[in-house]
C-alpha cells in the first residue's frame, strides 16, 4: 500500500483521484478536518468541505463493497472526539436552556445599541495585562465586555436585591453596581455612568433599568462600556463564566470579530482555553493561571 503522506494527500486531492483503499480514504479525511481546523476543542464542525464530498464519492465509486467500513470508522473517530474530556461544554453542566440569566441590555445587539467586544476568560487582551489589570483576577478577563455609548440604560440580568453600590474595592471604577439573586450568584456591573439610583437592600426584577453604561477612561469617547461579572453572592471572591449563566447566543454575538474575541494560547497546551464555555473560573487574588513559557500570539516586548 502507498505511503500516506502528506504530498500523497494533497496529490489525491488535486488529481481527484478515486483508487484509494479505505485507510488512504480515513486519513485524507481526518486530515483534511484537521488541517482546515474542522475539529477543534475536542470536537468536529458540522461542516464538511467540498473537498471531503468528492474525495468521499470518488471512494464510494471505486470501493462500493467496503464503504460501510470506512464510514463506520469515521462515525466512531468522530463519536471518540464528542466524548473527549475538555469537549467545549457550558460551566458547570449547564446547557443553553438551563442559563438563569438574562442579557444586560434591553435591546437587541447592534452597531446602534450594543455589541460584544471582549468575552470572560484566557483573551488575548487580559493576558497582555495580566500583572496590571488582571493580576487580581489570575490573569484573566474576569467578566464579559459589552459596548455601547454612555448613558445607555442597563437592566438587571435576574431578579435580586441590591447589594453594594459603587464598592470600588471589587474594581471596574468609576462607578459600579453589585445586585444578589436568590440562586447564590451575584452581578457586578462595572464602568457606570454614575452612581446607581438604588440603596443596598432594594429589591430589582429581571428587566428594571439599574445603571447607565460609562467609560472607565471617563471621557465617553475612549472605549465605553459594560463590565459585566457573575460572582458568589455573599463573599464575591469568585467569578464565574457569564457566557455560561446567561441565556443568550454567544457564538453569534462572538462573530462580530473584535480583538477582545481571541484567546492567547500555550503553545504547551495549544488547545486549552480556546473556547467560549471552557474557560476556568477565577479565584481572586489567587495565583496568575497564564504565565506561559511559549505563549502565542507572542508576548509583546519579547
Ligand atoms: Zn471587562
Amino acid at each position: 500500500m502507498r505511503k500516506c503522506s502528506g504530498p500523497v494527500i494533497r496529490a489525491a486531492l488535486r488529481n481527484r483521484k478515486t483508487d484509494i483503499d479505505a485507510p488512504q480514504f480515513t486519513i485524507i479525511i481526518v486530515h483534511n478536518l484537521f488541517w482546515r481546523g474542522l475539529i477543534v476543542e475536542g470536537r468536529t464542525s458540522k461542516y464538511i468541505g467540498i473537498s471531503e464530498f468528492w474525495v468521499a464519492n470518488g471512494f464510494l465509486r471505486s470501493q462500493p463493497k467496503i464503504w460501510i467500513t470506512a464510514f463506520i470508522i469515521i462515525v466512531l473517530f468522530a463519536g471518540l472526539l464528542f466524548t473527549q474530556e475538555g469537549m467545549a461544554q457550558p460551566a458547570q453542566g449547564l446547557q443553553p436552556g438551563d442559563r438563569p440569566f438574562r442579557l444586560p441590555f434591553a435591546d437587541p445587539p447592534g452597531p446602534s445599541t450594543w455589541l460584544l467586544v471582549q468575552v470572560y476568560g484566557n483573551t488575548t487582551g487580559a493576558f497582555r495585562q495580566r500583572t496590571s489589570t488582571y493580576n487580581a483576577g489570575q490573569g484573566l478577563h474576569f467578566g464579559v465586555d459589552l459596548s455601547a455609548a454612555c448613558g445607555y440604560p442597563v437592566v438587571a440580568i435576574g431578579d435580586g436585591v441590591v447589594s453594594k453600590v459603587d464598592a470600588l474595592q471589587h474594581g471596574s471604577a468609576p462607578h459600579n453596581l453589585m445586585i444578589d439573586h436568590p440562586n447564590g450568584y451575584a452581578s457586578f456591573y462595572g464602568h457606570l455612568l454614575e452612581t446607581p439610583a438604588l440603596t443596598p437592600g432594594q429589591e430589582v426584577k429581571a428587566g428594571d433599568v439599574v445603571a447607565k453604561v460609562g467609560d472607565p477612561d471617563e471621557t465617553c469617547t475612549s472605549r465605553p462600556h459594560l463590565h459585566l461579572e457573575i460572582r458568589n453572592a455573599g463573599q464575591y471572591n469568585h467569578a464565574y463564566n457569564p457566557l455560561a449563566l446567561i441565556d443568550a447566543d454567544w457564538d453569534t454575538l462572538a462573530l462580530n470579530g473584535a480583538g477582545g474575541l481571541s484567546f492567547a494560547r500555550d503553545l504547551d497546551a495549544p488547545r486549552k482555553w480556546q473556547g467560549l464555555y471552557d474557560q476556568p473560573e477565577v479565584d481572586f487574588w489567587g495565583l496568575r493561571l497564564n504565565d506561559y513559557d511559549d505563549p502565542w500570539p507572542p508576548e509583546w516586548g519579547r
